[in-house]
């Protein structure tokens, strides 16, 4: 018997594909989603670090089409003082425009901009430590950027046998898994469900460098969401993927995954991998 998860697409507005080189932002949102944690709500805990995380997904996309270089630290940078000097600026306006009115309303109003200004600065400074790591593409770094930015995600980087692999996905659920991962060559068609949209990949290329999220096994069979159509469930054999999965150790069995820790200690399996996980 294998496993498969149901996976709530991402990225609705923008036909279900990532935007710029962020992939493992979308994974790590999948994964999220999936455990309950985020739901875009501004009630939850896990809001407003994941909007931080937003801010700078944002910068990177749009310096990746302004400069061509995503991961050029010291545009980024740059980019990030601007940001900060316009907190700064709109907070001094706010002093000079109410300097001979300074009312009760007002005192309120400028403690609020102060608390803003306050966050922002903490919010990019946070950002400038990450990013100097985020010019590196390995997984260590993904999971130093969620853990600084989502600290309520609980990330956890592990390395798995991949003859596992099927075990770990049942007790943890949907796994980030991450390498040369773009596909090279596929066949799309109708599930037998009649309505899901299904992908057999049969070659990946091995000189890209990708995340995806690994949402189910049966046999020979792997299943995963790849960010840039979140849509569909692709299928794909163990050999390919194992093969273009990057190892601890050149031809060593051993995988790096990423995955937020939902259950309990008392537990096997949180909530969300038994209601969301079918038996195949
Ligand atoms: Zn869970």
């Amino acid at each position: 018997m294998g496993i498969l998860y149901k996976v709530d697409p991402v990225a609705k507005n923008h036909d279900f594909k990532q935007k710029g080189p962020t992939c493992w932002y979308y994974v790590a949102k999948m994964m999220l989603k999936f455990h309950g944690l985020y739901d875009g709500e501004k009630k939850d805990e896990i809001y407003d670090e994941w909007k931080s995380l937003h801010v700078i997904r944002k910068i990177i996309f749009e310096l990746k089409f302004r400069e061509g270089d995503p991961y050029k630290l010291a545009s980024i940078m740059a980019k990030l003082k601007i940001k900060l000097d316009k907190v700064d600026a709109s907070l001094k306006k706010a002093i000079n425009d109410k300097e001979s009115d300074v009312t009760g309303a007002f005192v309120d109003e400028l403690n609020e901009k102060i608390k803003q200004c306050g966050q922002k600065n903490a919010d990019l400074t946070k950002a400038a430590a990450a990013l100097d790591q985020l010019k590196e593409k390995g997984l260590s770094h993904r999971k130093l950027v969620l853990q600084t930015f989502v600290p309520s995600g609980k990330f956890k980087a592990n390395v798995f046998s991949d003859n596992n692999v099927e075990k770990h996905l049942r007790t943890l659920g949907p796994l980030y898994v991450s390498g040369g991962l773009i596909r090279k060559e596929s066949q799309e068609g109708l599930a037998a469900d009649g309505a899901t949209m299904v992908c057999a990949v049969t070659e990946l290329n091995a000189e890209s460098h990708h995340a995806v999220l690994l949402i189910g096994a049966s046999g020979d069979v792997l299943f995963y969401i790849d960010p840039n159509k979140s849509d569909q469930v692709r299928q794909v054999s163990r050999e390919i993927l194992f093969k273009n999965v990057k190892r601890v150790k050149r031809n060593g069995n051993r995988i790096e995954t990423l995955y937020p820790v939902c259950k309990t200690e008392s537990e096997d399996r949180c909530m969300h991998c038994k209601e969301r996980g079918a038996e195949i």
